[in-house]
């Protein structure tokens, strides 16, 4: 699993997908760049979420709000007393982890010594091993078992109650149970916020402290009379929006994971208050089938409801994707009940209710959010692709089995050789091709090598012009996933392609 991670890490840098951000000053913690091929498949990823949420649903616009929001919108919001993580230093290595992670990696290490001991155990015992029975009766096992399980409850249980004293009995009951950091000398779990701050204005005096937003939602909540109105919306209604946030994630690891600078597509659904369940249940069987409908494997996703909920919610479950580091959240579906409205209504002094022509009442909304990390969309999407195959001749192919649609370049034309007029053929092809999709021109190297490039590069076709091409006007058209090659006339090519590449 490690492994496959570090492949897909070193692919998407060799291939122009995602470099580390300032490589050149060693990087910068937690923060990506897009590189030319990233850049694409993240605006195709956006395009897609985009086409199904706004374009295909009649009662739902999109906005373009700021990253800078008036600074009492993030009083209101609850995110200046309650976005945080709790945070724990380890005196002795002069550490500091967010308690729950090294919670959570305690648990991991437990449960990878379950694991060892079952290894062991079946080599031991070779065709007469049962792992349940071993489970069940090997009383070291079970002890183990029995801290992972207690050990989450306890978690849950207090962080819920934000009891920061009993996280820090538990991370020193756990070192001494699988000694991790060496030490067992902590501070006191603190909160920490993760909102990254900055100033507007000039002059010390009058210069307002600002946060950069950690969420989009907020600028659809303060915008959403001003739609409503303008648009002539009738509840029920969304507002989406795509855009950065930024987060000043204190555990940033896994790549694009979790980033410090991210970009969100969610989108707020306001709803009459009494009909919240009905439009959450809607709304998580809506999302999941929009990830279906990718083709990357209906066992790769899950549900996780919520039994801890944040600040704002009633209900929530998260849509979790099977990433190479195991199950974990991709997408968010929140029952926000009136929270955030309400509560800008508060802070602002300004009405922000609807009138209801039907029912003839005035209220304030409720909300159902739907929120999913662009970066993280493309992880999942990217590291389903990478696959390695191994081929009939006993060769391998790494090939990058991006969904048609998204792919980042949907066909690459080669001449079979750099003479003879095939090249002016090649590029013909592709003059007509480019007002449709993006394509490349490749004559580098012999057709095979030329394949595999694009295999590794996520390409779905790729067009050989040869000598048959300058006398009946055909070419081969090779797919991606089958390999296999089609002979056909060079005027059907933009067909073939629009027709598994459309949206
Ligand atoms: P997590 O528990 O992983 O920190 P969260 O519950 O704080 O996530 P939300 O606030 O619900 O996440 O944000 C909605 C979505 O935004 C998440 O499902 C995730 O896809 C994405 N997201 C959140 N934080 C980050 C981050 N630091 N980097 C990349 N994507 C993120």
């Amino acid at each position: 699993q490690d492994d496959l991670f570090k492949k897909v890490v070193s692919h998407a840098k060799e291939y122009g997908y995602v470099f580390q951000s300032s490589e050149i000053y060693d990087g910068l913690s937690a923060v990506y760049d897009y590189a030319q091929n990233g850049a694409e498949l993240k605006k195709n990823i956006r395009e897609y979420w985009w086409k199904a949420m706004v374009q295909l649903n009649d009662n739902i616009v999109g906005i373009d709000a700021a990253i800078f929001m008036h600074p009492t919108t993030w009083k209101a919001s609850g995110h200046v007393d309650a976005f945080s993580d709790p945070l724990i230093d380890n005196k002795d290595s002069k550490k500091r982890y967010r308690a729950d992670v090294l919670v959570e990696d305690y648990t991991a290490k437990i449960e990878a010594k379950i694991e060892k001991e079952v290894k062991k155990a079946a080599k031991r015992f070779g065709d007469a091993f049962d792992k349940k029975e071993f489970l069940a009766t090997n009383q070291r096992v079970k002890d183990y078992q029995e801290k992972v399980d207690t050990t989450l409850q306890r978690l849950g249980r207090s962080l819920g109650k934000e009891d920061l004293a009993d996280v820090k009995k538990l991370i020193e009951e756990l070192e001494i149970a699988c000694p991790m950091s060496g030490s067992r000398n902590w501070t006191d779990v603190k909160q920490f916020n993760l909102m990254f701050g900055t100033k507007l204005g000039a002059s010390a005096e009058s210069a307002m402290d600002l946060y950069l937003r950690p969420e989009t939602a907020q600028g659809i909540f303060v915008n959403f009379l001003n739609v409503q109105k303008t648009g002539r919306m009738k509840i029920p209604f969304g507002i989406a929006q795509t855009g950065k946030a930024f987060r000043n994630e204190i555990v940033a690891r896994q790549f694009i994971f979790r980033m410090r600078e991210f970009e969100q597509m969610e989108m707020q659904f306001f709803i009459k208050p009494g009909t919240q369940q009905e439009w959450y249940e809607k709304w998580k069987e809506s999302r999941l089938r929009w990830h279906l409908s990718l083709g990357l494997g209906e066992d790769n996703y899950r549900f996780h409801d919520h039994e801890k909920l944040a600040h704002y919610a009633d209900a929530a479950a998260d849509i979790e994707f099977r990433f190479p580091f195991g199950f974990k959240e991709l997408e968010g579906i929140h029952s926000r009940t009136d929270f955030d409205l309400g509560a800008h209504e508060k802070f602002s002094g300004k009405k922000l209710q609807y009138y209801d022509h039907e029912d003839k009442e005035s209220y304030v909304p409720y909300v159902i959010e739907t929120s999913i990390g662009l970066d993280r969309m493309f992880l999942a999407i990217f590291s389903n692709a990478l696959q390695e195959e191994e081929l009939e001749n006993g060769s391998t192919r790494t090939v990058l089995k991006l969904p048609a649609v998204l792919a980042p370049t949907k066909a690459a034309v080669f001449p079979l050789v750099k003479k003879d007029g095939l090249p002016d053929l090649a590029k013909e092809i592709i003059d007509d091709l480019k007002w449709d999709f993006n394509v490349l021109y490749d004559e580098k190297d012999a057709v095979g090598r030329r394949y595999r490039r694009q295999d590794a590069n996520g390409t779905p076709f790729c067009i050989t012009v040869d000598h048959q091409s300058l006398e009946d006007k055909t070419v081969t058209i090779r797919h991606r996933d089958s390999m296999e090659q089609q002979r056909v006339a060079i005027s059907e090519v933009k067909a073939i392609i629009h027709k598994e590449v459309d949206m």
